[in-house]
């Protein structure tokens, strides 16, 4: 594999600093990541992230990455479109914004002006809202929401600081979500509370709209990692997709994952073929033209694009029905069940 952190490493010729945060610790220690960097101040991440008139595809080409200070809203309520796992108090937030992957159908895509990762670098005003809400009632939050933290931890650390703030807060649950093949589970301390959560796609599905992210083999030795520490991961097979063949390959990817990980190493499963917002996919529409999986002719349902019903029920029913003959039916979650 193509090392994650490699490329990442080579990929920022300009670094963006917001004026507030130009001297915080956290600032510094990127910043010694990338010494070759051009480093431009700026007063707030929006006047280049929010730029009006941006052109989205060749910004990814050479994506830039700012450093910002979140301000305002920190934690968010969990969207009724996620999977909360019967979570009741289910919550996200946002450490960073955009991702070094480039899935051809990410939602992000159709979200922001700007294809620019933006990384808030003020982790401690983000633990003092969590404090705040675990007052009142226990916390389940997902990190890895609006980008995906696992490929920037070795220069973040920020799962690993979530991962000592959480086993100090008995009330707090964190899920870190990721399609990384990094294996940085050996840093993050292990607990029940704590959830490294792999997407898992097969190969023909990585290969034709996950791109550079890693190949599903390398995920799979990520997740081992993190098994062999001792963790109980979880699984998303989601979003599905209709590709050719897609029986045989989600049937591979299954057996494969299984042979991998062993089931008794694993807390849960979602799956779910691919859903996204009407305003979204307007914006991608008119953003891709040529993508397949953008153009696609999605039925609108509920406010969202998604495969008809019975494609939908057809697919996500027969992942179903191989799982269960590892796990039980009660660890595995498809939205419309909730
Ligand atoms: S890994 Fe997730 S956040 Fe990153 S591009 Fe793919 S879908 Fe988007």
């Amino acid at each position: 594999m193509k090392s994650e952190n490699l490329s990442l490493m080579n990929s920022f010729s300009h670094l963006y600093v917001e004026r507030d945060i130009l001297y915080h610790p956290r600032t510094e220690r990127f910043l010694s990541f990338f010494p070759k960097a051009e480093v431009i101040v700026i007063e707030n991440y929006k006047d280049v992230f929010d730029r009006a008139r941006q052109n989205y595809n060749m910004q990814f080409l050479s994506q830039k990455l700012i450093l910002a200070k979140k301000r305002g809203t920190l934690i968010y309520e969990g969207s009724k479109a996620c999977e909360d796992f019967g979570n009741e108090w289910f919550y996200y937030c946002t450490n960073a914004l955009n991702c070094i992957f480039n899935c051809e159908y990410c939602w992000l895509k159709g979200m922001y002006n700007s294809a620019n990762l933006v990384v808030f670098v003020n982790l401690e005003d983000f633990f003092a809202e969590t404090e705040k809400l675990l007052q009142t009632h226990p916390v389940y939050l997902c990190l890895s929401y609006e980008t995906d933290l696992v490929p920037l931890e070795n220069i973040t650390g920020m799962i690993r600081e979530w991962g000592e703030y959480t086993l100090s807060h008995p009330d707090l649950s964190i899920e870190i979500r990721t399609k990384s093949g990094l294996k940085i589970w050996d840093r993050v301390p292990v607990s029940d509370r704590i959830i490294p959560s792999f997407t898992l796609s097969p190969d023909p599905v990585i290969h034709r709209y996950e791109h550079k992210t890693p190949s599903l083999d390398d995920r799979l030795a990520a997740a081992k990692q993190a098994v062999d520490r001792g963790f109980k991961v979880r699984l998303s097979f989601d979003p599905m997709f209709s590709v050719a063949g897609w029986q045989q390959a989600y049937t591979e990817m299954i057996d494969r994952t299984m042979h991998v990980l062993h089931a008794e190493n694993i807390r849960d499963i979602n799956i779910g073929t691919f859903r996204l917002s009407k305003e979204y996919m307007r914006q991608m529409r008119k953003r891709f033209p040529d993508s397949a999986v953008v153009q696609y002719p999605y039925v609108l349902k509920e406010g969202f694009y998604q495969y008809p019903d019975g494609k939908k029920n057809m697919m996500e029913e027969y992942v179903e029905n191989i799982l269960v003959k590892y796990i039980d039916k009660s660890r595995i979650y498809r939205l419309e069940e909730q």
